[in-house]
């Protein structure tokens, strides 16, 4: 039985009942997955460890010690190294946590009328200046590291049952939030020939691309989530009690830009054989679950 619910695991459940069983109940996850939890886990250590005053060259040793490139893609520790340079050269520095303690906390909430406790993890709250003429306020951020950006990342990101559980979570304690700045690390292969290159700045050559989203959260919006929220619970119940959770395919399928790790599985219509796929999916290593 669920002592508690991640907050990342919110969006995970909507998305696709089978695959919050597989990934959450079970443990399970695909190479691909794998590969970008470990790049989004290693890209969070290299701010929290600036942010603690370590030298970004040797954060970026520490964050990548024994980091195993994957087989294809961009997610390298090489790239890791050139994100962080470029991001440093962009923006100065990196975003400076209200106080030592505001970076990598650990939160558990427990909301009126929500059957299970939240869990989740918050990146840093940091000064930040959105050029909206309000000065400098304080913003939840999240970083996010992605390979993909579909046309409409705005109001997809805009709509995350994650960033609202990190406003609701940042606001019992600080009245003065303005909001979760999500701060993006879109990552590509970048481009090596002199055509390719003409007319690209040297991140965009590199393949390293940086956006930062302030999204501000009206009332409304918040009392929205928590009947979402409550709702999905009553979902869950209902799954785990008769112990079947639906695929939402095909639509979920093809959800973030890639193929689901688990569509083999679930397109096999023989039990056995699901079976003994699944069992060539590796366990989810703990401390992993990059948010
Ligand atoms: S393949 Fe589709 S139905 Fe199966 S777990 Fe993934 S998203 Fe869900």
């Amino acid at each position: 039985m669920l002592k508690f619910i991640r907050s990342s695991h919110l969006d995970l459940l909507s998305t696709c009942p089978r695959k919050f069983q597989y990934t959450v109940l079970e443990e399970l996850t695909g190479d691909g997955e794998s590969s970008s939890t470990r790049f989004g886990t290693a890209w969070h250590l290299i701010h929290h460890l600036i942010r603690q005053g370590v030298p970004l060259h040797d954060a970026w040793t520490k964050a990548t010690d024994g980091y195993i490139d994957p087989p294809k893609g961009a997610k390298t520790k090489e790239k890791l190294l050139k994100g962080i340079e470029h991001y440093v050269r962009r923006y100065g520095h990196t975003l400076e946590p209200i106080s030592p303690a505001a970076t990598e906390q650990e939160f558990t909430i427990r909301l009126p009328g929500i059957s299970l406790p939240i869990q989740g993890h918050v990146d840093c709250i940091g000064w930040w200046d959105a050029n909206e003429g309000r000065g400098r306020e304080k913003w939840i951020v999240d970083h996010k590291t992605t390979s993909w950006l579909a046309g409409d990342w705005v109001q997809k990101y805009s709509t995350s049952n994650q960033f609202k559980c990190y406003y609701k979570v940042g606001k019992l304690e600080h009245a003065d939030l303005a909001g979760v700045l999500v701060d993006i690390f879109h990552v590509t292969m970048g481009v090596s020939t002199p055509r390719g290159q003409a007319g690209k700045s040297p991140e965009q050559i590199d393949g390293c691309h940086f956006y930062r989203l302030p999204i501000r959260f009206t009332e409304f919006a918040i009392q929205e989530w928590e009947q979402f929220v409550a709702s999905k619970l009553r979902d869950l119940d209902n799954y785990l009690s008769h112990d079947f959770f639906p695929m939402h395919a095909p639509t979920a399928c093809g959800a973030y830009g890639s193929n689901c790790a688990f569509l083999n599985v679930c397109s096999s219509q023989d039990p056995d054989i699901r079976s003994t796929m699944k069992a060539t999916y590796i366990e989810q290593p703990e401390g992993q679950d990059q948010e």
